[in-house]
């Protein structure tokens, strides 16, 4: 294999850092080529001295000079803002672009990287619920592949090998029902941040993590996966399997279900997205049945986590819908770390948000920038 010259979008967060630890310890595979941060200024001046990558861009203009000073004594470029951050993907020198920003903002450099024929590994789900049918469209018109960095996704994908020519009778998403699992309305109408950040099995950024407690993450991740594999939802079913061990199945049409199984980190689809088409020698704890005889699968309470069904509403609307979606989620999400919104009222207000939207069955990528912006603004009426 040759040595993959790797761009990480996102570097400071939680993908971000994961994705640095496997290039750490395959330093001979991998290198970091250029670092993107959105605001921590202090983690990518550290990450950058220790990685000495060729190029490093801070979103936040407000930090450049900060770190342009901190790198100053180094060869490393500095470059800052949304733009540097969108132009950086082309440079010749990056192999692979790790789309690893939360969010609407992840959108526009992850389709600037494919349009550049850049390999992609995509942890950012909500470019493919914004803009799924753009995005899938450029990269096949560009012969880009989208490796999923998704533990779900990594593990259908995974499944899938050598089964390419087979047609998926159904897809088994499976969901650890996040810290809130097993609880009704009336025992979620109070619930805490501190409650709803306490993941019983993954460690992640704030946003996704609140994703998974309302199921919202679920509903985006049944959107990502019809674009990446696909299939149509009705052929994605959703298992809350609590002990996150069997990370997602797929049954093909003689009835047969393969599924991948491991233990819960993160950093084993960041490596297989990174080291694909081989797997590599990883540190990552054996999962072992014996310690975890008890593998269980539930259906979702859709009644308490009506984020779910909202989901799989909005993508059978289609259109810009699953992009006014994802953009009221955000906002919601946002005011919910606020102490604005409570969080039983999250899937109210994307619902009200989409009440308000005007539809337009076959956007274009302006259009969807601008049913986000519009969808934000009208957020700010309810
Ligand atoms: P995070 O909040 O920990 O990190 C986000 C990163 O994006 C940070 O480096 C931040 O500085 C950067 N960023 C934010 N806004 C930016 C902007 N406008 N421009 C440039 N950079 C910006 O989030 P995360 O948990 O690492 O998640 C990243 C993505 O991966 C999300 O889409 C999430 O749904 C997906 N994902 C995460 C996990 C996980 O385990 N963390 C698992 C599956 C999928
Ligand atoms: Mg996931």
């Amino acid at each position: 294999m040759n040595k993959k010259r790797i761009a990480i979008l996102g570097s400071t967060g939680s993908i971000g850092t994961q994705t640095l630890n496997v290039i750490r310890r395959h330093p001979d595979l991998f290198e970091a080529e250029v670092l993107v941060g959105g605001s921590n200024a202090e983690l990518l001046i550290k990450q950058a001295l220790e990685f000495q990558p060729n190029m490093v861009v801070i979103a936040d203009k407000s930090k450049y000079g900060t770190v342009c000073d901190a790198l100053s004594s180094t060869d490393i470029k500095v470059f800052a803002g949304e733009e540097s951050v969108c132009d950086i993907v082309e440079m010749d020198c990056v192999d692979i672009v790790m789309a690893a920003i939360v969010g609407f903002a992840g959108l526009k450099p992850t389709l600037n990287a494919i349009r550049a024929k850049k390999t992609i590994a995509l942890a950012n789900k909500e470019t493919m619920v914004v803009a799924g049918e753009i995005v899938t469209a450029e990269a096949r018109k560009n012969g880009v592949a989208i490796l999923p960095v998704d533990s779900e996704h990594s593990a259908i994908f995974q499944t899938l090998q050598g089964e390419f020519h087979n047609k998926i009778d159904k897809i088994l998403l499976t969901a650890s029902g996040g810290p809130l699992f097993g609880r009704k309305r009336e025992q979620i109408e109070n619930v805490t941040l501190a409650e709803v950040l306490k993941h019983p099995n993954w460690s992640m950024g704030r946003k996704v993590t609140i994703d998974s407690a309302s199921l919202m993450n679920k509903g985006l991740e049944v959107i990502e996966a019809k674009w990446l594999f696909g299939v149509g939802v009705d052929k994605i079913e959703v298992l809350v399997h609590p002990q996150s061990i069997v990370h997602s199945m797929v049954q093909f049409e003689d009835g047969s279900i393969k599924a991948q199984i491991g233990t819960p980190t993160m950093e084993t689809p960041i490596q297989y997205a990174l080291s694909y088409p081989h797997r590599i020698e990883s540190h990552i704890p054996r999962f072992s049945f014996w310690e975890h005889p008890e593998l269980t699968f539930f259906r979702p309470d859709t009644e308490t986590f009506r984020c779910l069904p909202l989901a799989y509403n909005a993508i059978e609307q289609g259109g810009n819908i699953p992009c006014v979606m994802n953009a009221a989620n955000e906002v919601a999400v946002q005011r919910f770390i606020d102490g604005k919104l409570r969080f039983i009222d999250i899937a109210g207000f994307v619902e009200q948000a989409i009440s308000k939207a005007t539809y337009i069955a076959h956007p274009t990528l302006d259009q969807l920038l601008e049913c986000d912006t519009e969808t934000r603004k009208t957020c700010n009426n309810i």
